[in-house]
């Protein structure tokens, strides 16, 4: 009887346990969470949630982990690997033996150094932190968000769907600009001002203001801002401490080949956590929901001998929702490719994004069709001239 030992009760393994099974998997599988609760899903914690509108988002039920025969070790950290001996320690000083072990332990938020530890400052990765904002934010007026990245965007629409006053800070020139670049970024900026978001661009958090609660900030420009709450999202950073020691190339993630394979044998790695490489383009770890699955997939087929090994997630896709946009991005859009706006109603936009001459992602706000229709093309490495003529006829 072989045992398949997934670390990390999250998304990517979740759906790295269904699909083992799927692909006939039929020996000892075991799941180890650092949190208590079942798997749950993420995207909602910064939406539904905040609003208030969903309180939990357990992705399967207890029997089903019964049915599919998938041991739960929930509330348990692993802590180390001995990749010679293939036993994995967990922080109650269980030991578990393993024949191929799956690391899908995602990331945590990034803190800001120095900073004072205050009531009412939050972070936001765990169900249990985003009750904890929203318990903070029924009772505050006016918060102030440190950094306009996609966590702290979609914060800011969903308190101010709740009636509270926003300021977002973000020292970058415009949201998303690290990721979208400027000209999408003043978009994305246009959309929150018009919703009466108070944006301050080129600008950073430097200090807060409290003795046990948090009642103020200085930003980096010197001025003073009056708050209640404070969220921070200035980046997150992979969970791999436990792995140091174990022989696994760490850099930036795990790092791993085209089908989640690490440096060492029977160690794997998917989700947010992993930087795989892609067939077209670097090494890279990609932190959206659709790849966990994808990933998820193609690792098990890679495991069980079942799938093609060429098989690679190539044209990566994630969706944020702010107000009644939902961004979508397709592709492998980076902030130093050149921008082609196709449309913008003032509010909604698509985009075109060109890498050597190639048509390499595609970006839209309120713009589903315009999206995705794009992925054959961006698979193909279309010329932008021709996507181009394409979009003016
Ligand atoms: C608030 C929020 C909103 C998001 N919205 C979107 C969205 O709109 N669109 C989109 O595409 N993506 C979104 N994402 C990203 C998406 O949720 C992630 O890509 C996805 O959760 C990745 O899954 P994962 O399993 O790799 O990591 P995670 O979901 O982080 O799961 C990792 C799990 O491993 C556990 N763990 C860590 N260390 C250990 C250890 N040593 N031992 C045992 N367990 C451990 C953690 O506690 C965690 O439960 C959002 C993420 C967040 C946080």
């Amino acid at each position: 009887m072989q045992r398949i030992v997934i670390v990390g009760a999250g998304l990517a393994g979740l759906r790295t346990a269904e699909e083992l099974r799927r692909a006939g998997y039929d020996g000892e599988l075991v799941l180890v969470g650092g949190e208590p609760h079942l798997p749950y899903d993420r995207p909602p914690l910064s939406k539904e949630v905040l609003r208030g509108e969903r309180s939990e988002t357990t992705l399967k039920p207890r029997e089903f982990f019964d049915e599919k025969n998938i041991e739960l070790r929930l509330g348990v950290e692993a802590v180390s690997v001995d990749a010679e001996r293939r036993v994995v320690c967990l922080a109650d000083r269980t030991q578990l033996d393993y024949d191929e072990l799956v690391v899908a332990t995602g990331l945590v938020p990034r803190r800001i150094p120095g900073l004072q530890d205050l009531a009412g400052v939050h972070v936001l990765r765990s169900i249990d932190e985003s009750l904890a904002l929203r318990g903070d934010l029924a009772e505050g007026k006016r918060a102030l968000i440190v950094g306009a990245g996609f966590i702290g965007c979609e914060l800011a629409a969903s308190m101010r769907a709740g009636g509270l006053d926003v300021v977002l800070v973000e020292p970058q020139p415009a949201p998303l600009a690290s990721v979208l670049g400027e000209e999408i970024g003043g978009l994305v900026a246009r959309l929150h001002r018009a919703e009466g978001v108070e944006l301050r661009s080129g600008v950073g958090l430097t200090s807060l203001r409290g003795t046990d609660r948090v009642t103020g900030a200085v930003l980096g420009d010197g001025s003073e801002v009056q708050v209640d709450v404070v969220a921070i999202g200035v980046g997150s950073l992979p969970v791999t401490e436990w792995l140091e020691g174990s022989g696994v190339e760490l850099d930036n993630g795990v790092v791993c080949d085209g089908v989640g394979r690490t440096t060492v044998p029977h160690i794997w790695a998917v989700g947010d956590v992993a930087a795989w490489q892609l067939q077209v383009g670097d090494r890279r770890r990609v932190e959206h929901w659709s790849n966990a699955g994808e990933q998820a997939k193609i690792l098990a087929g890679a495991l069980t001998g079942t799938g093609d090994d060429n098989r690679v997630a190539q044209v990566p896709y994630f969706w944020s929702d702010q107000y009644d946009i939902k961004i979508q991005a397709l592709g492998t859009v980076a902030p130093t490719d050149e921008v082609h706006v196709i449309k913008d109603d003032g509010r909604k936009f698509l985009a075109y994004y060109e890498r050597e001459g190639k048509l390499v992602g595609v970006v839209g706000g309120g713009m589903a069709g315009g999206v995705m229709k794009m992925r054959g093309k961006i698979a193909a490495g279309t010329p932008i001239g021709e996507v181009l003529e394409a979009a003016s006829a």
